[in-house]
């Protein structure tokens, strides 16, 4: 099938096109780890999985190539301020190795919890530091960096003639004209940025390494081109990343890559929109007020209502983040493993291959295909499971295969959902009676409740139950 994708490079759709026929290279800019992700962006995390897993249902063996950032984010765009990572570890009183440590973790059991693959190579920016210092040696060789004493090497945007061609003419010509030149009174052009920042002579740097240019970090961009570029070669495939780091990190990326190797640094640029929260819309990582990936189970929902949550809006509109929506999702998603288990029951295993050349797999692909339309995917597997006329065994097979995909965990049973109406009522009427200390027909009630298959147990939590028989 012929994957359409929007490149922001060009913004248009384009045919994707490998660069060795079936595989695909995938860099996605991981996580700043100097406090909790927030909801959007494992937004974004979620969308990169949705097309990773895309890529593999079409065929394509994919590797894919995330860092995390544990070193170099400074506060401000302007390479100018204290590093994420060491004002996280003043602030709680630890090293910001631990905070780097503590953080990874936490990012990657929110990332799990919401049924995201691993990539194939996790690259914490500490680990390449050497790898972006041959870089840095590159660009100079080359004539594209200067120094600014007692600040850093510095790459000359100048000197690249189509720098930002990602974010647009436009765009970086706003930048230049409203550019604050004192923020960094030694920068050439405003949007010059820093390959190698030195640490003050005064100042003991948790992290900090010696280099040709002093001893210093790296400048923040300089992980991802260095990374990319080790694991996946000097021109990958596809990048990823959210919507705000088209104008600097990306665009500074490509200035680096290309700068060194004269070719391409991506054919394809993907730019997930942000989730957004409330009236002013931000959720702010360093300022502390933003949602976590657990702020969803600790409100009573499977943290996979999220996803489905976040599915039900294409990647490329801004999603406006309510508990209303995570709650309508949670019922949808209920409705949508009830069917699955029905259907499961009824379909007793049997699938033969045909079933894959349905209408609906075509349907569904063909949503998941036209820039991995999520909401149009989902409404084709809604309508599949419901259409009673479409036997058991063909619908059990779609349902399968949309859950590699989807990984809602469909064939989760709910077990209040598949409970037939019935014993439902029986074990609340069971409930009234036992708050009326009616014992004897609460315990008449468990023996009709065990004789139709249901256990009924009572914890300090309240009545449990379980299907003795399925
Ligand atoms: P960071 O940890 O800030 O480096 O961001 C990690 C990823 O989340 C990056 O791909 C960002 O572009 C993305 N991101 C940041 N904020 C949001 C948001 N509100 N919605 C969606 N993605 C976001
Ligand atoms: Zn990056």
């Amino acid at each position: 099938m012929e994957l359409r994708l929007y490149n922001t490079l060009g913004r248009v759709k384009e045919l994707f096109k490998p660069i060795k026929e079936g595989e695909a290279g995938v860099y996605t800019c991981g996580p700043t780890v100097y406090n909790y992700a927030h909801i959007g962006n494992l937004r974004t995390y979620i969308t990169e999985d949705i097309f990773v897993r895309m890529l593999k249902l079409f065929g394509y063996k994919v590797k894919r190539v995330m860092n995390t950032t544990d070193v170099g984010h400074l506060v401000s765009d302007a390479d100018t301020g204290e590093d994420k990572m060491e004002q996280s570890a003043r602030r709680e009183g630890k090293s910001a190795w631990e905070i780097a440590k503590f953080y990874t973790e936490a990012f990657f059991r929110d990332y799990k919890s919401l049924n995201c693959l691993m990539p194939d190579v996790l690259c914490p920016a500490t680990e390449y530091i050497q790898e972006m210092i041959d870089l840095g040696l590159v660009l100079e060789g080359k004539g594209y960096t200067y120094s600014i004493a007692g600040d850093g090497l510095y790459f000359d945007t100048s000197k690249l003639p189509d720098y930002g061609k990602l974010a647009g003419k436009a765009h970086i010509d706003g930048i230049r004209e409203g550019a604050r030149i004192e923020a960094n009174a030694g920068k050439r052009n405003p949007t010059d940025f820093a390959v190698w920042k030195f640490a003050a002579p005064e100042e003991k740097r948790q992290m900090e390494w010696a280099s040709p240019w002093g001893r210093g970090f790296p400048g923040w961009h300089m992980e991802c081109s260095a990374m990319a570029m080790k694991h996946l070669g000097e021109t990958i495939d596809v990048h990823w990343g959210g919507e705000d780091h088209v104008a600097i990190h990306h665009t500074n990326e490509i200035a680096q890559s290309e700068g060194a190797t004269g070719k391409p640094f991506s054919h394809y640029w993907m730019h997930a929109r942000f989730l957004v929260v409330g009236e002013s819309g931000k959720m702010s990582k360093s300022a502390g007020d933003f949602l976590t990936t657990s702020s969803v189970p600790e409100r009573g929902y499977d943290p996979l209502a999220y996803r489905y949550y976040c599915l039900l809006t294409h990647y490329r509109k801004q999603l406006e983040f309510t508990w209303e929506g995570v709650e309508a999702a949670a019922r949808g998603l209920d409705g949508l493993r009830a069917l699955a288990a029905r259907i499961k029951a009824e379909a007793a295993g049997q699938v033969t291959a045909a079933d894959r050349e349905a209408k609906y797999f075509k349907d569904f692909s063909a949503a998941l295909a036209d820039d991995i339309n999520t909401p149009a995917a989902l409404a084709v597997l809604w309508e599949t499971l419901k259409d009673a006329s479409i036997p058991a065994p063909q619908r059990l097979a779609f349902a399968v295969a949309a859950e590699e995909i989807t990984a809602l965990d469909l064939f989760k049973i709910n077990e209040e959902q598949a409970l037939p109406a019935e014993l439902a009522a029986l074990i609340k009427e069971r409930e009234a009676a036992r708050k009326a200390k009616d014992f004897k027909k609460s315990d008449e009630l468990r023996k009709a409740l065990s004789d139709k298959g249901v256990l009924i147990e009572d914890t300090s939590g309240g009545t449990k139950w379980k299907l003795t028989r399925g």
